[in-house]
């Protein structure tokens, strides 16, 4: 789950932002944010996502794509296979899920809220694919009827998760303490919506 939006940063060269990129053939979208490494990320749909710091220059970027391309074909080979297997949810499950959200967000989250010890300014149901719930610089919080497809411990842990992130703006260690504090069996609920369990 893919929770921050990216931070959007201004540099001098207007190709060197976060965005849409090729290199030899290979698509992928550059997030860039603060951190200290780059990092391959395949989603579920099969795209590729670079995560690089705010300033690695482009080429180095490009080279470790180049590098990987192996790797990143056979993790993207996966993942459409994964995504062929899953069934698509029907609109009566749209229907289903959206309403079960309506039903259960407001109770998790007066349940969760004050174990956190974060409110949100807001809360919203999606239709996000990739991602089942965020959390917006402004403190709303947003949850994809889809997370309803799964058990309710899986909600849950998403709601939890994003309540943690009004505390904690990213994947930091100190932000992954906070949500073992409040559900200390979380990795497990996790691997469920990962599909491992
Ligand atoms: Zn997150």
């Amino acid at each position: 789950m893919n929770i921050i939006p990216c931070i959007a940063v201004n540099v001098k060269r207007d190709n060197d932002k976060s965005g849409p990129r090729k290199e030899k053939g290979m698509k992928y979208t550059l997030i860039r944010s603060q951190r200290r490494t780059l990092a391959l990320e395949i989603r579920p749909d099969g795209s590729l996502v670079v995560r690089s710091p705010l300033y690695t220059p482009l080429r180095e970027i490009d080279a470790l794509v180049s590098e990987k391309r192996d790797w990143i074909e056979r993790c993207r080979r996966l993942a459409l296979e994964r995504a062929e297997k899953r069934p698509q949810p029907t609109e009566e499950d749209e229907a289903r899920c959206r309403a079960l959200a309506r039903e259960k967000l407001p109770g998790l989250i007066e349940r969760y809220a004050p174990l956190v010890g974060a409110y949100p300014a807001g809360v919203t149901v999606t239709g996000a694919a990739s991602r089942f719930g965020s959390c917006s610089a402004k403190n709303r919080v947003c949850f994809s009827w889809r997370l309803f497809l799964y058990p309710m411990e899986c909600a849950e842990y998403v709601v939890v998760h994003e309540l943690c992130h009004i505390l904690h703006h990213d994947h930091s260690p100190a932000f992954w303490r906070e949500v073992a504090r409040v559900m200390p069996d979380y990795e497990r609920r996790q691997r469920i919506l990962r599909g491992l369990e």
